[in-house]
């Protein structure tokens, strides 16, 4: 078999966690497959090349940036072929403009556009274990690229698509995608199969055991992914096409997010054009807006309330207020302290009820609903920041332990 495999930053966490995936890459060798293994940086490393970033500049350039970032994966990967080497495997290393993972110019949020696989067919021909740093990519004027946080995920999977392989395995700290965050949660389960759509829904809402552009490729080239633990042998969770049998199943699992904050622009004139103004700029700085809704107006006016990433707030929150001064809107409000808790589940949309008895459980625990979003497989409802991670549990309770 041909496999890809993650190993993600906690698996490579250490020189000991190393070694340890070094055997675990070994064993899979010893039965005669093929490997491609990804990795990330060693836990922590990321986010202490932002922080060194920070103290040199407040606004560090972007394609430095990436430049930086990328080094984490280069030392993990180096460091796991080294540790194979050593045990007597043929193991290589490649970065990305090696792996040729070419990207789009989005500097620290780059999408992979292609992969020309010639070179890692090349040294697995050649019967190498191909060891590549996950995160990364090259753009057309050959500049590295981060792929956004969690990308090695999307480096795997992708990887997979390229090379059809037969399975990609995704090895992390947890046994598999549970039914809410187990850190969260303690009665959560593991989930055996789970659909790539209600996938996608838990990984946009903030379950981040998958980057969600990972779980887009592996629906769109239909790549089969096994969540699972890095730190024993147990089957994980397999992320496949929905059956029927899933389809009975209402609520599949609870999903939250407390990276949210949210923008109000009170007193704005109820005409046509008004929304393209506000949100055009904040599109065009890049800005993800989440949920959206516009009150219905009284005697013309109306206000409109938003939400985006935290780390998005203090600069969306300055577009709005630009906005509104054009607009002659009244005042702009902001609240960084909200999050977002979420049911999610294929079957919701043969089932009834659904929304009204996730308010009634968020009611009953004296938790208010700041906004609320739906589609058709999950309901979403914004409350204060300190509510969130009780909202996770007692919703937990009502759909999946009671059901
Ligand atoms: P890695 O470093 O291996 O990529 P991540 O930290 O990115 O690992 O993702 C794994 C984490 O995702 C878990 O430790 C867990 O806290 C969190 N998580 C959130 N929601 C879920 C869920 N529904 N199932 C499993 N893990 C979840
Ligand atoms: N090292 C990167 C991060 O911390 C990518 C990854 O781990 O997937 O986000
Ligand atoms: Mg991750």
């Amino acid at each position: 078999m041909l496999i890809v495999q993650k190993y993600g930053g906690t698996s490579v966490g250490s020189i000991e966690r190393i070694k340890n995936v070094a055997k675990r890459v070994a064993s899979y060798f010893d039965k005669g497959h093929k490997l491609v293994v990804v990795v990330s940086a060693m836990a922590g490393q990321t986010d202490r090349l932002i922080a060194l970033a920070h103290e040199v500049t407040d606004d560090p350039d972007p394609r430095e940036m990436d430049a930086l970032l990328a080094t984490g994966e280069q030392a993990s990967a180096a460091l796991l072929a080294m540790a194979l080497k050593a045990m007597g495997y043929p193991a290589t290393s490649l970065v990305a403009f090696q792996a040729r993972i070419l990207t789009d110019d989005a500097h620290g949020r780059a999408r992979i556009d292609e992969i020309d696989s010639s070179r890692l067919q090349k040294e697995l021909d050649e019967g190498k274990i191909v060891i590549v740093a996950g995160f990364q990519g090259i753009n057309s004027q050959g500049n590295i690229t981060t792929l956004g946080r969690g990308g090695s995920d999307t480096t795997a999977v992708a990887l997979a698509a390229a090379l059809k392989a037969d399975v990609c395995e995704i090895f992390t700290d947890v046994e598999g995608v549970f039914t809410a965050d187990p850190r969260v949660c303690p009665q959560a389960k593991k989930i055996d199969r789970i659909s790539y759509d209600e996938m996608m829904e838990l990984a946009s809402l903030g379950a981040k055991v998958l980057q969600i552009r990972s779980v887009e490729f592996a629906k769109k080239y239909k790549v089969p992914v096994h969540v699972r633990s890095s730190f024993n042998e147990k089957e994980g969770t397999m992320v496949v096409e929905a059956d029927a049998e899933m389809e009975k199943i209402v609520v599949r699992a609870v999903a939250h997010d407390k990276n949210q904050a949210r923008i109000t622009i009170r007193g704005v004139v109820d005409r046509p054009g008004i929304a393209a103004q506000i949100f055009d700029p904040i599109g065009q700085a890049g800005i993800i807006v989440d949920m959206i809704i516009q009150n219905t107006s009284e005697d013309g006016i109306t206000d409109i309330t938003f939400t985006v990433p935290k780390g998005d707030f203090k600069k969306a929150f300055n577009i709005a207020k630009e906005a509104a001064n054009k607009i002659g809107a009244e005042r702009v409000l902001g609240d960084e302290h909200i999050g977002k808790v979420s049911i999610i589940g294929v079957g919701m949309c043969s089932h009834s009820g659904v929304a009204a008895k996730m308010f009634k459980v968020l009611a009953q625990a004296g938790i208010n609903i700041l906004m609320i979003s739906t589609s058709e497989i999950k309901i979403s409802c914004v409350v204060d920041e300190k509510e969130v991670e009780r909202a996770v549990r007692v919703l937990h309770e009502a759909f999946i332990e009671e059901g």
